[in-house]
């Protein structure tokens, strides 16, 4: 029994990197997973948005290189106009060159991403990853915490750790069983996701585009390819007929509406979603500890909920090293709760919320003014620059490190 390991549950982005970033300074760690060799990669497609800071961290574990040959180097993103069909403004992460080493996003789909470090996370001798292995209570006292999951044999099995890591994502049992408030509330409007066969690029637009409208404002972005796949998503009014929202015609014609190119889009997929904005009360009770979708939640306008949940791993992972090695205290948990609950919150939630209000907004004249406010921002280098810092998440990074 490795009594001093750390036992990480969930094997999403969020506990693959932790996992990793962990493993690879001489910490052991048992990583659970409910999902087994045989249906890991059925998950329903989510995030596929790397930002520049992200992508640093990946590169520290030896996974950027696995990713870029599979994804798409976007630098550009785009604000454009529905009812006129403009583009707004045109934002170029080459502006950020003297800020990082990748001074673009990766798109790369989530499933990628778990795809790759789980390749890792198998090969490395610290990391005893347990699939098909379902974590469902557990306890904690002075020395330890005990995980109890049952195993792919169906029979409960006892894991013995010095700290245990939800990276169960948003429905965590250990945010429940610790009594942890999930703060904040779900938007009533559900979202239709319609991915497309189809290269948007030959109509002006850019790997990444926000389209602003009062009732039908959406999302558009290059996913994959070749051969192309693009995501876009639309608003839907929250008594809709689920049934009736995804009829094949109904789709068709809502990307009619949105660009009529006089032939039908070749439709490969759709969801709907429910967006929720919610943030843990507390990171941390005693040795259990969360991070990623178990802590927070927000919406995917920005695309900042793996990103931010990877950031948490990153900042967990120092901290728990440096608790292993002796080299401080365990209160240090208690400012990875500061430091991350604070990015959560006033960084994460807060531009996610205004991103969709920026999309979304009803009167015409603060429409106008919001408009010739990003067109302002992104003609000036600085400007721009400053826009980008913050919605690449480079600024929550380092506004996080200032606080003790
Ligand atoms: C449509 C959509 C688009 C999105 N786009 C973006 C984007 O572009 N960029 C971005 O940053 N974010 C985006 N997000 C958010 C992003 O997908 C999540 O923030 C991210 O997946 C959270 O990672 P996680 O590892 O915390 O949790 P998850 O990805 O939810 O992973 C949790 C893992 O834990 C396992 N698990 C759960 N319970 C147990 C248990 N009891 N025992 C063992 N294992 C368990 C699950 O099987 C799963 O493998 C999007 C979300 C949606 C819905």
């Amino acid at each position: 029994m490795k009594e001093d390991r750390i036992i990480v549950i969930g094997a999403g982005p969020v506990g693959l990197c932790l996992s990793l970033a962990l493993a690879q300074e001489g910490i052991d760690v048992c990583l659970a997973e409910a999902l087994g060799d045989d249906n890991f990669l059925d998950q329903v497609p989510r995030a596929g948005t790397n930002h520049p800071a992200t992508l640093e961290l990946l590169d520290r574990i030896g996974l950027y290189e696995k990713l870029e040959p599979r994804g798409i180097v976007a630098p550009l993103l785009h604000y454009w106009e529905r009812s006129d069909n403009q583009r707004i403004a045109e934002f170029d992460h080459r502006h950020l060159k003297d800020d990082t080493r990748f001074p673009y996003v990766l798109q790369c789909e989530r499933i990628k991403i778990v795809e790759e470090a789980l390749k890792l996370a198998k090969a490395h001798p610290n990391i005893d990853v347990r699939l098909a292995t379902e974590f469902t209570s557990f306890t904690q006292d002075r020395d330890g915490v005990t995980a109890q999951v049952a195993n792919p044999a169906g029979e409960t099995e006892s894991i013995r750790g010095a700290y245990l890591v939800s990276g169960e994502g948003a429905r965590s049992i250990i945010r429940k069983d610790l009594g942890i408030e999930f703060e904040g509330f779900t938007y009533p409007d559900r979202t239709l996701n319609i991915e497309v066969a189809y290269d948007f690029r030959s109509h002006g637009y850019t790997e990444r585009n926000y389209i602003s409208d009062p009732d039908e404002w959406s999302n558009l972005f290059h996913w994959k390819g070749p051969p192309d796949r693009w995501r876009i998503h639309f608003p839907t009014a929250p008594d809709e007929d689920e049934t009736a929202l995804m009829r094949p015609e109904a789709l068709q014609a809502r990307l009619q509406r949105f660009l009529a190119t006089g032939t039908p889009f070749d439709i490969v997929g759709s969801n709907l979603y429910v967006v929720h904005q919610r943030v843990a009360q507390r990171f941390r009770v005693g040795r259990a500890i969360l991070a990623g979708d178990s802590a927070h939640v927000n919406s995917p306008i920005g695309a900042m909920g793996m990103n931010s949940g990877i950031h948490d791993a990153f900042n967990l992972a120092e901290k728990l090293t440096r608790i292993a090695r002796k080299e401080v205290d365990d209160d240090v948990l208690d400012r990875y709760e500061r430091q991350r609950r604070h990015v959560a919150l006033k960084h994460t939630q807060a531009q996610t919320m205004r991103n969709k209000r920026l999309l979304a907004e009803k009167d015409p004249a603060v429409r106008a003014k919001n408009h010739d406010e990003l067109r302002r921002t992104a003609d000036d280098p600085k400007l721009a620059r400053a826009f980008l810092l913050r919605s690449s998440l480079i600024e929550s990074l380092r506004e996080a490190k200032q606080i003790q």
